[in-house]
């Protein structure tokens, strides 16, 4: 079975990973969208409801699953017989950031990173620019998945 991780913060998902998600899963057998724990960082939304929000988005969709982790994402592959780790790249800052990432990996295990490229319409969309657009009152609605309702924030 082949297996690919595709890991991230989803604060909150947005159309962009939405769309690296569904062709990914033309690619591969299964998609775990992995939720890295980091107690370090201040988040906008709990752990439950971005987990909800990428459920509710795939939930006609057998071939995604949606966990959460803690910890280096090449042992959570090794744990869960996981070969593959999934990544998008919308500019050269990606690469750059995403090249040391994947060279790492590969120094500490066997796992192969796979990149797809950004969609043209979703390039511009990151979670740092939805939480603005929240924080600010805007339509957010147009940058994420129906399934990302914003309560009393
Ligand atoms: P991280 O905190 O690891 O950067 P993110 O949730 O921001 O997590 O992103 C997870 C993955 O989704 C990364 O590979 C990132 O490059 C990719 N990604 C984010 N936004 C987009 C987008 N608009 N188009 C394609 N890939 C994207």
């Amino acid at each position: 079975m082949k297996r690919a991780l595709f890991p991230g913060s989803f604060d909150p998902i947005t159309n962009g990973h939405y769309d690296i998600i569904k062709r990914g899963i033309k690619l591969f057998d299964e998609v775990i969208v992995a939720i890295g724990i980091n107690a370090d960082k201040k988040y906008m939304f709990s752990l439950e409801e971005r987990k909800t929000f990428i459920e509710e988005a795939f939930k006609e969709e057998p071939k995604i699953k949606v966990v959460t982790y803690k910890g280096l994402t090449v042992d959570f592959c090794k744990e869960n017989d996981v070969d593959f780790i999934l990544r998008g790249l919308r500019n050269p800052a990606d690469f750059e950031f995403e090249k040391a990432i994947a060279h790492t990996n590969r120094k500490l295990s066997k796992i192969e990173t796979v990149f797809l490229l950004t969609a043209a319409k979703t390039s511009f969309i990151s979670s740092s620019i939805v939480r603005d657009v929240i924080r600010n009152n805007g339509d957010y609605t147009v940058l994420v998945p129906g399934s990302v309702v914003v309560g009393s924030k």
